[in-house]
């Protein structure tokens, strides 16, 4: 073999050698070493070293050396490791900054090189360096020596520029791989130190990553689960088999309905309980397979947290039971059922009676006591797949499904029954009675609105016919509720348009017929002439609150037009007026100031002042009438009990209430001049009323008979169609001067009374 021939083959061996040591090494340290050595034992030069760039920028010595005989070369190799080599002129400087290889002759003579007498010591004299390229940059330098002079050999420089170039690539190689490591660790710290749990998963479905979270999640170590069945660890048993067929899917289609997406699904843990996730999973491509990954995050406390919100925004916080809107919901869900063929759907609607004045009596904590046990016997009547709700104050629902007419009226004979029993709230015994409307929809007819306000009317009809009972809806209450609204809307007028006028009804001492003062009575002319008495509007004016500017306007009107016959008549004892105030008038505190400044304005005398109340206002809010009734006492008006008798008002009171007058109600006036048994109750309150110091005004005299046991029981007035009708004005004045004139209206009851005409 020619000489020239057998270096190159050793060159390509030496190549060939440094590439795969390169390869083969895990580090660059160890590629480097490895490179001296096989370079060394190319060359048979007995040193060999490696210089790598400080931070500083500077050449800086390793401990990377090819020593034939370390002992030997010792003082050489500490030498070197003292000697940095600053970016300048030099061997290897010139081979960093030209990045090629270079030899010089003999270092040990060369006075540019720092440890020529180092190697002068050791006989080192010809050296050879080269660079390693990384992109382009010296990024180490190896140095070589030898004890021979090096002649200059193109070929040696050549092999080294490869071998520099090999070197470059493994480094390169290695510190890419360094840094993904590096960038794996980072990403590592970044999963496990996740606030979800994070799994990994092969295409096997089996466990490649498990960080802390997924520990605690779900109750298994990383090492007990990586490489086991994903499906058999977290995932609930019914979702197996999906859960499965859904990655089978996946690796033969593509499709998937979980990837790429956030879910709320469910997870088991180790001890099987099972819990809400939010699971959030991607694939990744690996190689030519595929591996999921999935952030997972239990969050039983945000769904607690839901429920309890959404429990909150439908449920009432007092009673617990469903509110307004989830009544709602589930009657709209029960009408579309219905309409589907499901049998017809009920509403009752119930209204406590009198809550208010527990309320007012008690106090308010008291009446949410006494509103949270009705609702507890309430939801125990009913059967439990029943819907009863509380609508707002103390009005409640019930929505009963499938049920017709006859269960429904059942259902709300048991809840009116219910209520019979009293409560026990503060130590006491209290009622909670109540009026139940029942509305019983034909399906595809009535929209869940329809029953709500149906069952409503029904209610209300249960409450005017005496409460605590139910009634059932029927079409022609919707015309009255009608009829109701556009009453209101023309009463609003009427007070508007001055359609309300007032008549007078004599009020005359029994014992001579004298007049003694008048009862004012209002009546509405409607726009067509019709004149209209005041129980068909009233009740109307008193639900819509309307009754306080017109009872106002009554007491106004009444009081200038006594003040104005006072004047007139200047009658001794000055005439009495009485005006009516409803109950719902009495309630405004308001009234008192009312009725003082419609004195002051009108001239009147308070003492010629009788206000009548009924005696259901006595009945129902005791304690707000007794306020009331002192502080009118208190101005020096009188106050009168008007239809005494029919309102059940308890004769104790009677003696609480500062009341000067009872009114006894028409209907025991009309039973005297007759058998003496229906005469009874007038003779007892007569009694009554004298023995409380009280005079007794007697309402409704119509006959001749009446009136003269009226005058043998004692009674003090009487008012009624035997004296007069209520008159106007004109006609109430003729018979004002008719009295003074000495002309007596009880004088007519001898003949029948002609009353006079209203005009
Ligand atoms: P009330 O206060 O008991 O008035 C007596 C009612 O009996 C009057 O009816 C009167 O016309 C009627 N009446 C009087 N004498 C006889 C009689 O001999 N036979 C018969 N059958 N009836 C007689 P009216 O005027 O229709 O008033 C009815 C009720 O309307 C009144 O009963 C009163 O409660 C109420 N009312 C009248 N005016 C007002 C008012 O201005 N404000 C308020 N809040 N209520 C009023
Ligand atoms: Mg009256
Ligand atoms: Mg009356």
């Amino acid at each position: 073999m020619v000489p020239s021939l057998r270096r190159e083959l050793e060159f390509l061996h030496l190549l060939e050698a440094v590439a795969v040591a390169a390869y083969e090494a895990h580090t660059v340290d160890e590629a480097l070493l490895r490179a001296l050595d096989e370079v060394c034992a190319y060359t048979h030069w007995p040193v060999g070293h490696a210089y790598l760039p400080g931070s500083n920028g500077v050449l800086a010595p390793t401990g990377l050396w090819h020593l034939a005989d370390p002992d030997r070369y010792a003082s050489f190799r500490r030498s070197t490791e003292q000697t940095c080599l600053e970016p300048g002129v030099g061997l290897l400087r010139g081979v960093r900054l030209s990045q090629e290889p270079a030899w010089t002759a003999d270092v040990s003579a060369d006075p540019n090189f720092l440890r020529a007498a180092a190697a002068r010591e050791v006989g080192l004299r010809g050296a050879f360096g080269l660079p390693v390229i990384v992109n382009g940059e010296a990024v180490a330098v190896l140095e070589f020596f030898s004890p021979e002079l090096l002649e200059p050999d193109e070929s040696l420089l050549e092999l080294g520029r490869h071998i520099g170039l090999q070197l470059g690539r493994v480094m390169e190689r290695q510190r890419v791989e360094a840094m993904l490591r590096a960038g794996e660790e980072r990403i590592r710290a970044v999963i496990d130190t996740a606030s979800d749990a994070f799994i990994g998963m092969d295409e096997a479905g089996m466990v490649t990553e498990w960080n802390r979270r997924a520990e605690e999640t779900f109750g298994w170590l990383r090492d007990e689960v990586i490489g086991g069945a994903v499906t058999d660890l977290v995932i609930p048993e019914d979702l197996r088999s999906p859960h499965r067929a859904g990655l089978q899917r996946f690796l033969d289609t593509g499709q998937s309905a979980i990837l790429g997406r956030t879910l709320e699904l469910r997870g088991r843990a180790r001890d099987g309980r099972e819990f809400p996730v939010e699971l959030t999973a991607w694939s990744t491509a690996v190689g030519s397979g595929v591996e999921f990954s999935a952030f997972i995050r239990d969050i039983s406390d945000r769904k607690r947290f839901e429920a309890e919100l959404s429990r909150q925004a439908l449920h009432d916080s007092l009673t617990g039971l469903p509110n307004r809107t989830l009544f709602l919901d589930r009657l709209a869900h029960a009408v579309t059922r219905s309409e589907r063929g499901l049998g017809p759907v009920t509403v009752l609607v119930l209204d406590l009676d009198n809550f208010n004045r527990f309320n007012d009596s008690l106090g308010h904590a008291a009446g949410d006591r006494l509103l949270a046990s009705v609702a507890e016997r309430l939801r125990d009547t009913i059967r439990p797949a029943d819907t009863i709700a509380r609508l707002g104050g103390d009005e409640f629902a019930v929505l009963l499904e499938d049920t017709g007419l006859a269960d429904a009226i059942r259902v709300a004979q048991r809840l009116v029954e219910a209520l019979d029993r009293p409560f026990v709230v503060g130590g006491r015994d209290v009622f909670a009675r109540a009026s139940i409307g029942v509305d019983c929809g034909d399906p595809g007819v009535q929209t869940a609105d329809d029953l709500l306000t149906n069952a409503d009317l029904a209610m209300y009809l249960a409450k005017g016919q005496g409460k605590a009972r139910y009634a059932v809806f029927e079409a022609a209450m919707h015309e009255a509720a009608i009829g109701r609204l556009e009453l209101e809307a023309d009463l609003r007028r009427a007070l508007d348009l001055g359609e309300f006028f007032v008549l007078y009804q004599p009020v005359v001492r029994l014992g001579d017929g004298s007049v003694v003062g008048m009862e004012a009575l209002i009546r509405w002319k409607r726009p067509g002439g019709e004149v209209v008495n005041p129980d068909q509007f009233i009740p109307a004016a008193e639900e819509t609150g309307l009754i306080r500017p017109i009872g106002h306007w009554v007491l106004q009107e009444a009081c200038r037009q006594a003040a104005a016959w006072q004047a007139e008549h200047k009658p001794t004892p000055a005439l009495r007026l009485s005006v009516n105030l409803s109950p719902c008038q009495l309630q405004d505190p308001e009234i008192v100031k009312a009725v003082e400044r419609v004195l002051v304005t009108a001239g009147l005398e308070p003492g010629c002042l009788v206000i009548e109340i009924t005696e259901g206002l006595l009945v129902s809010e005791p304690d707000v009438a007794v306020r009331r009734l002192a502080d009118l006492k208190h101005l020096g008006v009188r106050l009168a009990i008007d239809d005494f008798g029919t309102g059940y008002s308890s004769l104790s009171y009677l003696r609480r209430f500062p009341v000067d007058v009872l009114k006894i109600d028409r209907s025991f006036v009309s039973a005297l001049g007759g058998a003496p048994e229906d005469a009874a109750v007038a003779h007892a309150i007569v009694k009554l009323g004298h023995t409380l110091h009280l005079r007794v005004v007697a309402e409704g005299v119509e006959t001749a008979a009446q009136l003269a046991e009226l005058r043998a029981l004692d009674c003090d007035y009487g008012q009624g169609y035997l004296f007069a009708r209520p008159l106007t004005v004109e006609a109430m004045s003729a018979v004002l001067a008719a009295d003074r004139a000495g002309h007596r209206l009880g004088k007519v009851g001898e003949a029948d009374s002609k009353p006079p005409a209203i005009r």
